[in-house]
């Protein structure tokens, strides 16, 4: 259809660039913005230093603090529904602990996010199509930590089963796959609501402090579709993945030590990979580092080929954090 055109057009990586308001505890110290969203709508952010010096930044969207759930996926929906087409998504939030990954993804009571969205606008279209398209979904849970996958919708299911270690596996040529993951068949709302509900208790699970864990953890969810067209017979087998990202923020070498140095370096790890092999891709290098990491390895099919990745920056705009802003943002330039 004409959405999914003019995506193909410009070319299948998009980043969106999202900043949530100041919290109330800023609000009551009179914390300062240093965020301006006077050219948003033409996709410029600026992000003014503690200098004098003021830096732009252009993406494909830009949304700013007043920006709600529903606008956001307006923006999002064509791609996440492209799966039904027999494309390969990836959707990210990226961004340092705090900006609103889990927010834009999960969403809270009330607003919800990404996830539940999409899941709602799958069934919506599938509806739409019925007698036409016949189609099968299928959901996964999944979580990377220090380099090792969890399959949540186990651990979320069967209180106290131990927590296999997962591997990804070249079945064939430019197919991988997670031998032993739960693929929860889903043909409703309801049904999917219950799988991504799971998915999210099975987060808590085994860590003392539910919030740290998953800031350092990548949360993944994998819609898989199976398509028929009823009217030619052909078929479509592609993957939607929404992630959740373990948080950018740069931990100080002095501070960390043990387990949460090397939870530190791993996530560095992965997120460099991520960041490599997109902009590899972006720039159709010969060579991509699909290797380098768990992440990347797992996403490898729905990265490459004609597939399209929508990446979430996500940013504070606090003052006190445009350190950690100006990362971000330019890390996302560089994939852009
Ligand atoms: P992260 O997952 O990046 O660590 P969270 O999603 O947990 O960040 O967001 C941190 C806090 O800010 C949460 O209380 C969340 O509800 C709130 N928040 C984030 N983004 C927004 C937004 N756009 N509008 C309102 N509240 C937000
Ligand atoms: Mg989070």
């Amino acid at each position: 259809d004409l959405y999914n055109k003019v995506i193909e057009l410009k070319g299948n990586i998009r980043v969106f660039c999202r900043c949530r308001p100041l919290n109330a505890d800023e609000v009551a110290v009179g914390a300062s913005t240093a965020i301006d969203f006077e050219s948003a709508k033409d996709g410029e952010l600026i992000v003014r230093g503690h200098v004098s010096s003021k830096k732009v930044f252009k993406f494909d969207s830009v949304f700013g603090p007043e920006e709600d759930q529903e606008k956001v996926f307006e923006r999002t929906a064509p791609f996440a529904t492209s799966v039904l087409d027999g494309f390969n998504v990836c959707i990210f939030a990226y961004g340092q602990t705090g900006t609103g990954k889990t927010y834009t993804m999960e969403g809270i009571e009330g607003a919800r996010g990404v996830n539940y969205r999409t899941l709602e606008e799958l069934f919506r279209v599938i509806k739409e199509r019925e007698g036409i398209f016949q189609y099968d979904i299928t959901v996964s849970v999944l979580e990377v930590y220090n380099e090792q996958i969890h399959d949540l919708l186990l651990v979320g299911s069967q209180p106290g089963a131990t927590t296999k270690r997962l591997e990804v596996r070249q079945i064939a040529e430019g197919v991988h796959h997670v031998p032993g993951l739960v693929e929860a068949q889903v043909s409703n709302m309801n049904e999917a609501w219950e799988v991504l509900q799971t998915g999210s208790k099975a987060r808590a699970v085994g860590s003392t402090n539910a919030n740290e864990h998953s800031s350092r953890s990548h949360c993944i969810h994998c819609v898989m579709v199976k398509g028929q067209n009823l009217l030619n017979g052909e078929c479509t087998n592609s993957k939607l993945w929404l992630i959740d990202l373990a948080g950018s923020e740069r931990v100080a070498k002095t501070d960390a030590q043990g387990e949460r140095l090397k939870e530190a370096q791993n996530i560095n790890k992965s997120l460099s990979a991520l960041g490599d092999v997109i902009s590899a891709l972006a720039t159709k290098t010969q060579h991509i580092p699909f290797r380098n990491s768990k992440l990347t390895h797992l996403l490898q099919d729905s990265l490459s080929g004609d597939s399209k990745t929508l990446m979430f920056v996500q940013i504070s705009p606090n003052e006190n954090d445009v350190g950690e802003t100006l990362c971000s943002l330019n890390f996302a330039s560089r994939v852009r």
